[in-house]
């Protein structure tokens, strides 16, 4: 009879494939890097609340990091750090490669919308019998609508005024400043209507109102007075008048800073991690390359949580036109086919996080093949819903390089499916990269409570997701 040891008999050691939780595998001094490494992290978390404002960041930490905008670049060369926006809500950086970008390049694709409440185009009103100020939301992405209730929120945005000038709108992030909040109905009301609803439906669409003012204006003459009071404020503070909402992007998220969770602080619990966490090991991956083989990009899109529709989503020409503007650099009369060849011999990680095991409902998934938090970088081979529908359904032979690479270098990486086959589904950009006849796969950490308001990391796969990257680009 075998010994209960827990450990692997030398056969089972040679065969069977191991799963191992990251922190096992690691050193007090390794843990010292990882939690140093995820304090960056959660600066960028605080500070990119959309995808404007990640724009914003990516370009401060590139700029710090040696890369300049490409209409700047003089003599490209391999090392040569440059990046291209797109509309300030969509960002390409890239590090020029010893072969030229005709061999092909190296793609790391995030997305760095989240879902969250956007102002409608007429937001603000005052409810007659309350005197109350709201302002009407629709909601941008999948989220469950019960989750942003009861909790203090902040406006971040844009405006576009009359005049064409522009005016850019944090409010609620200081403990100093006001919040904002969608209020809930109390136990004691709700049993015979929002008790029976679906939870789907326990708070709908339209019952996402902010809560904005309660104070009326002095003005005798004012029929919506306290509607008015906070028109007059925002005219005194930011200089927009009511017509200016129909013309801004302003989104409601929560308001607060990212928190460490868990006595040992291991996890990160913050907004957007979906799909910023990815993001952020991007970024800091490619600011670490110095002169690699294939051109190194690392490209970050908008838009992914309703589709990947629109000017600065990744179904956009945006990819294309970027190649294009690299490939000029040194090869000013190429033919299209130059480009689309180019294309076609790249190699992308669609860089996006998955649902991690939850403790508490692990119904929904299948164990032998459920990525779980703390057992680092998760390939998801396909995903999609039912027969692997809507899905990229990434090939062995590139997964193989993937493996190969990761075992090589020590990543740490499991494999995932998001849930049970049946149970559910989701997509990325993967299918969409696909479209260009490249190799892609998706890979990235699992989040839990994933497209909450309050999402959780594991802070040793975070690293890992930075580790895996860089080795991906020096490939
Ligand atoms: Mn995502
Ligand atoms: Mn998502």
């Amino acid at each position: 009879m075998a010994k209960k040891t827990g450990k692997k008999s030398k056969l089972e050691e040679k065969l069977t494939r191991k799963q191992e939780l990251v922190w096992d595998k690691l050193s007090e001094k390794d843990k010292k890097v990882v939690f140093e490494f995820s304090k960056g992290y959660k600066d960028f978390l605080a500070r990119a609340k959309t995808e404007r404002e990640a724009v914003t960041e990516i370009i401060k930490f590139a700029e710090k990091n040696g890369f300049k905008p490409i209409e700047k670049v003089k003599n490209p060369r391999a090392g040569t750090k440059v990046y291209i926006t797109n509309r300030n809500k969509n960002i390409a950086l890239i590090v020029l490669g010893t072969e030229p970008v005709e061999n092909g390049v190296n793609i790391i694709a995030s997305h760095i919308d989240a879902p969250r409440l956007d102002l409608k185009q007429n937001p603000l009103y005052e409810d007659d019998e309350t005197k109350l100020a709201l302002l009407k939301t629709h909601y941008y992405g999948g989220i469950k609508k019960y989750q942003w209730v009861n909790q203090p929120l902040a406006v971040h945005g844009f405006v576009v005024k009359g005049d064409g000038s522009s005016v850019e709108i944090v409010l609620g992030e200081d403990p100093n400043e006001p919040a904002f909040t969608v209020t809930d109905l109390e136990p004691h009301l709700y049993r015979k209507t929002q008790a029976k609803r679906k939870l789907p439906e326990g708070v709908k669409g339209e019952e996402l109102n902010v809560l904005v003012g309660s104070i009326p204006i002095k003005d005798e003459e004012a029929k919506k007075k306290v509607k008015l009071w906070v028109l007059s404020h925002l005219n005194k503070k930011f200089g927009i008048v009511e017509e200016d909402f129909t013309t801004a992007e302003l989104e409601i998220v929560p308001a607060g800073q990212p928190r460490d969770i868990g006595f040992d602080t291991s996890m990160v619990g913050a907004y957007g991690q979906d799909d910023r966490i990815c993001a952020y090991a991007s970024l800091t991956a490619i600011a670490d390359i110095k002169k690699p083989k294939k051109t190194a990009i690392a490209l970050f899109f908008d838009k992914e949580e309703i589709g990947s529709e629109g000017n600065t989503a990744v179904r956009s020409r945006f990819l294309e036109t970027m190649i294009g503007e690299l490939i000029e650099l040194k090869n000013p009369d190429y033919r299209y086919s130059v480009l689309t060849k180019a294309l076609s011999k790249s190699m992308a990680l669609s860089s996006d996080v998955t649902g991690g095991v939850n403790p508490n409902y692990k119904d929904v998934h299948e164990m032998k093949n459920a990525p779980r938090i703390g057992y680092g970088l998760v390939i998801t081979k396909f995903t999609g819903a039912g027969g692997k529908y809507s899905s990229n359904d990434a090939n062995a032979e590139y997964i193989g390089e993937l493996r190969r690479l990761f075992n090589k270098n020590k990543v740490p990486w499991q494999t995932g499916e998001l849930g049970k086959v049946d149970e559910g589904g989701g997509g990325t950009i993967a299918k969409f990269l696909a479209e260009h006849n490249m190799e892609v796969v998706d890979c990235g950490p699992a989040l839990l409570s994933l497209h909450a308001p309050f999402e959780i990391a594991s802070k040793a796969d975070l690293f890992a997701t930075y580790r895996g990257y860089k080795v991906f680009y020096s490939s």
